[in-house]
């Protein structure tokens, strides 16, 4: 393991990093029975905050519902857990990785008890897609695994299994040197990349895949859409035909790690310009100017950790 920080918060203590394992017959790791969420802390001009840490451990929680997962702690607790974690390692800027997984609970598929063991790991995690990719964008593909179908794996829960069709989609990108993969419906409608919800854009109108494409319905898709909206424009979430995404103005990707990054080619068919398009570059900078404290946060989506 890469040291990622000096402690990391385990069931209600802060403990050394070296500590923080678990034993190999866990339940999680045979059978992906785990929640978690992935959220970001920005540098503010009042310190770091975390950014909609509200919205992502009530996720966490509903993740966990599906999976009839116990979590033993209150959501206040896991928010304090998370500025715990910033301030106890001394970040400024900071991923967080809280999950709640099914530890000693017995090696049958039905474990004997769905009460989690908690943890919050926080560390220092840079630009997701790569150096430059905000700016320059990326070259994606199709993937030709699909993502899941309705009713198999609820990919409205962020859960560790999950992550298996994640893997197999960006694997399958980068082997054909993609920085990632964008995986389809079982309709061959958009859905969303292995970590990422995508939007289109065609004459000035935002377009992204509706809950029903089987995606994970991100938060920063939701805080887009919102940005986007108050800046006047359209936003349709409807079923997107592959071949729209290739005739698109601009389309960028959206996710807590890869925050507002453009894509300026698909299959290697050049999208719009090739580059950021104008669109997209406003809405990262309202993304990146909210995240950072440097505009109004009317929705009260920071938590500032030192307050
Ligand atoms: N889809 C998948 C599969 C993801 O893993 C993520 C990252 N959590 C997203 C979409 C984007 O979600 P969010 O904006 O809440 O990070």
């Amino acid at each position: 393991m890469t040291k990622t920080s000096e402690l990391i918060w385990h069931n209600g203590e802060m403990i050394p990093y070296e500590q923080a394992t678990t034993h190999i017959l866990s339940h999680a790791i045979h059978y992906g029975s785990s929640v978690f969420e992935g959220i970001r802390a920005y540098d503010t001009p009042k310190g770091p905050a975390i950014f909609r840490l509200k919205d992502h451990i009530k996720r966490l929680y509903d993740s966990a519902k599906i999976y009839r997962i116990e979590i033993p702690f209150t959501e206040d607790e896991l928010m304090q857990a998370c500025k715990d974690a910033v301030k106890a390692n001394g970040f400024t800027n900071a991923y967080l990785r809280p999950f709640a997984f099914l530890g000693n609970v017995g090696l049958g598929v039905h474990p004997k008890s769905h009460k989690a063991d908690v943890s919050v790991a926080a560390m220092e995690w840079g630009t997701y897609l790569g150096d430059g990719s905000l700016e320059a964008g990326v070259d994606a593909c199709i993937s030709s695994w699909t993502r899941l179908a309705p009713n198999t794996m609820p990919t409205g829960a962020k859960a560790g299994g999950n992550y298996l069709s994640s893997q197999l989609i960006t694997a399958e990108a980068k082997r054909h040197g993609y920085v990632e993969g964008i995986a389809l419906d079982v309709n061959g409608y958009l859905s969303e990349g292995a970590g990422e919800n995508l939007f289109v854009i065609k004459n000035g109108v935002l377009f992204t895949p509706p809950t029903t494409a089987c995606i994970l319905p991100g938060l920063t898709r939701d805080t887009i859409m919102k940005l986007a909206r108050e800046r006047g424009y359209e936003v349709r979430e409807e079923s997107i035909a592959r071949e729209a995404l290739y005739l698109a103005d601009e389309f960028f990707m959206t996710g807590t790690a890869a925050e507002v990054t453009p894509v300026r080619s698909v299959d290697q068919i050049q999208i719009g310009d090739g580059k950021r398009g104008p669109i997209t570059a406003q809405l990262q900078q309202a993304y990146f100017d909210l995240v950072k404290g440097q505009s109004e946060d009317s929705n009260g989506w920071l938590d500032y950790i030192n307050e």
